[in-house]
């Protein structure tokens, strides 16, 4: 059976028809709408109905940034537009005539590296997806884990210096503060308004891109640029502490770096973070992988439609 992965994130909306076998067989992507819950909705519907398998498609699951409750999206901060919760799920289903399943963007794609990918037949694992801001998601005893109100996994908000650097969510010091692209970004504005001076804003517009996307953060580090240097040094530092609390706390046996960043750097970024958690482990695990996604754009399509497929065959 045919399965639409909805992947909703801050930028784009990608949409994939995935098979049985995980397998992408037609995707989509488009900019998101920043008009609010409606024009999401059309979006979404128009790129399902665009595919040649449309007619085929039985069934829908769509990661969305924010906590899932009871199939219900609790809120939205990175979503333009959105003031108040929508059932999207149920509007989509209205739509399609399918039914909808509604899960966390980061959960969902771990679910995705999960069902097929790098954590494929793992039961503890950390997922931390690096881009714009820093998502997760956890397996914990074979089982997807997203907590008592599906706020689990937050991840990119564990506190690693009190009264620290200012992050996204308004409070100081969490792993996003020094590791989220948008966070990283502004704290360079604010250095090169001091007086230190980088290339990176220079090769932004060399790419032809409107912010430094991770290709711009690829391309800065490769050219040594000692501030995007310094500032990414921290930014493994802070992903670091945040893993090896996470470790200490769970005992886990893989670690999978996904995201933007994660895609352009490679294995490389997954092993730096490994020596940095390492001198902060309490019981060092031989065992323990850290890995970096393998699914690169496709996790959270493969992983969405995962979530919508039990839903049909209920
Ligand atoms: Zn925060």
């Amino acid at each position: 059976v045919l399965i639409a992965g909805v992947d909703i994130g801050g930028t784009n909306v990608q949409v994939g028809v995935v098979a049985d076998d995980h397998e992408v067989v037609e995707r989509a992507k488009r900019p998101t709408p920043t008009e609010g819950p409606d024009a999401l909705v059309e979006t979404i519907v128009d790129m399902i109905t665009a595919f040649d398998a449309d007619a085929d498609v039985i069934g829908v699951g769509i990661g969305i940034p924010g906590p899932v409750h009871d199939g219900q999206v609790m809120r939205v901060p990175n979503l333009e537009g959105w003031r108040e919760p929508v059932d999207i799920a149920e509007l989509v289903s209205d739509r399609l005539n399918v039914p909808v399943a509604l899960g966390n963007d980061a959960n969902v794609g771990l679910l995705g590296e999960w069902v097929n990918g790098v954590a494929q037949g793992r039961s503890n694992v950390l997922g931390v997806w690096m881009g714009t801001g820093i998502g997760s998601g956890l397996i914990l005893g074979g089982r997807p884990f997203v907590g008592s109100l599906g706020g689990a996994g937050e991840f990119g908000h564990m506190i690693i210096r009190a009264d620290g650097a200012l992050c996204s969510c308004g409070r100081r010091g969490c792993v996003e503060a020094y590791a989220g692209r948008r966070r990283m970004a502004d704290t360079i504005k604010q250095m090169v308004k001091a007086g230190r001076t980088t290339s990176l804003f220079q090769i932004q517009d060399d790419e032809g891109k409107d912010r430094p996307t991770s290709k711009v953060w690829k391309r800065a580090l490769k050219e040594g640029d000692p501030l995007v240097t310094e500032m990414f040094d921290g930014a493994v530092e802070a992903v670091a502490l945040g893993v090896a609390s996470t470790i200490n706390l769970l005992d886990l046996e893989q670690v999978v770096i996904g995201g933007g960043l994660a895609e352009k750097l490679g294995q490389d970024l997954a092993d730096r973070i490994r020596e940095q958690a390492e001198p902060f482990m309490m019981q060092p695990n031989p065992e323990l992988s850290f890995d970096v996604a393998a699914l690169g754009d496709d996790s959270g399509v493969v992983g969405a439609a995962s979530i919508g497929r039990p839903k049909v065959h209920r």
